[in-house]
């Protein structure tokens, strides 16, 4: 049993000299010293020894414990050492170089975009109101004039909510992810007697994604309603928001257009804010950019509303956010709108 312990304390000896990293000292030191360890093993068959054989092998145990004990502790100061040195040896480290710092956030393009909107209608005398985006068909469709049959209620373009929900007054109906900010024209008309004048900014929702669509965009909505509103006031206002967002230079046109919650429907352009009307790649060479959509109230969308059409009239005008952005900062990819990328963001 003896030469069991010396003959295990020379092999310890050799491998803990030929240790060169921490992870291989921890090793040996589990090896041989560990609970499991060798020398746990030799001395568990002390027990069928005769008393004085059994003392005089324990003062050898000791003794090679100790030797173990003390190479290990070399082991240990040795490759510490090894590890220092290569670190000296390996790049160094330029404390002169100056640090990185914080980088400030930016405001989203889309984000100033659309408080510059509100901002100019703000100055014209328009409240600020908001809706829910998770919405009822009724206020998306039906109570905008939309019937069952249109086009846009197609499951390609609007995104359907599992379940729908019973609502106090209605029977169960369908819940979209609302397809544009236009409920909350009804939802504002339902909670307020005329005069109206409210701006309606929001996140809406379509089936929709390449270079100029995204599954989701920002519009602003707009609604006027009091008694005698002329087409001519909703041509001003809106001549007088074009002037305030791209500038005092451009002009602004209407052309006939269709909508189902508005009669007549009007789509308007700015003259080509890239090429001052003169034609170019953007404006496809008409000298026009379209811009929004508007419209005198439908009556049916007052009735639905509450509001009484022989006594009042109105007008309504939406805009995309991340178009009057595009056009503004001369973006041709919305998709890069949403990369959060802060290198793009920090343009603005
Ligand atoms: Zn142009």
């Amino acid at each position: 049993m003896k030469e069991r312990l010396k003959a295990l304390a020379q092999a310890a000896k050799t491998e803990l000299l030929a240790a060169r990293a921490p992870e291989a000292v921890e090793a040996l030191r589990v090896k041989y010293l560990g609970k499991k360890g060798e020398l746990s093993a030799v001395l568990g068959g002390m027990g069928k020894l005769a008393p004085d054989e059994r003392r005089a092998l324990g003062e050898t145990a000791n003794a090679v414990k100790v030797q173990l004990e003390g190479l290990l502790a070399e082991a240990v100061g040795r490759v510490e050492e090894l590890k220092l040195e290569a670190e000296l040896k390996g790049p160094k480290l330029d404390v002169t170089l100056p640090g990185r710092g914080r980088r400030p956030g930016r405001r989203h393009p889309v984000a100033q975009t659309l408080e510059d909107i509100v901002a100019v209608f703000a100055r014209l005398g328009f409240s600020v109101e908001a809706g829910p985006e998770i919405e009822l068909d009724w206020y998306n469709f039906e109570a905008l004039n939309v019937p069952a049959d249109h086009p846009a209620r197609d499951m390609q373009d609007t995104f359907y909510v599992e379940g729908g929900t019973l609502h106090a007054g209605f029977s169960r109906q369908p819940v979209v992810l609302r397809t544009h900010t236009s409920p909350v024209q009804i939802r504002t008309m339902l909670k307020q007697k005329p005069p109206v004048r409210a701006v309606m900014p929001g996140r809406v929702y379509r089936k929709d994604s390449d270079q100029t669509h995204t599954p989701m965009f920002h519009q602003v909505e707009g609604l006027l309603v009091d008694t005698k509103v002329s087409l001519a006031e909703l041509k001003g206002t809106l001549d007088a928001f074009a002037k305030a967002f791209f500038g005092a230079k451009v002009k602004t046109r209407a052309r006939p257009s269709f909508f189902p919650f508005t009669e007549p429907s009007a789509e308007v352009d700015v003259s080509c804010v890239f090429c001052a009307g003169q034609g170019c790649r953007v404006c496809k060479q008409t000298g026009w950019l379209e811009v929004l959509g508007s419209g005198m109230v439908h009556p049916n969308v007052f009735r639905h509303a509450g509001y009484d059409p022989s006594q009042v009239t109105g007008f309504a005008f939406g805009m995309g956010v991340e178009r009057l952005a595009m056009l503004r900062y001369g973006i041709d990819d919305l998709r890069t709108m949403f990369e959060n990328d802060y290198r793009f963001v920090a343009q603005f």
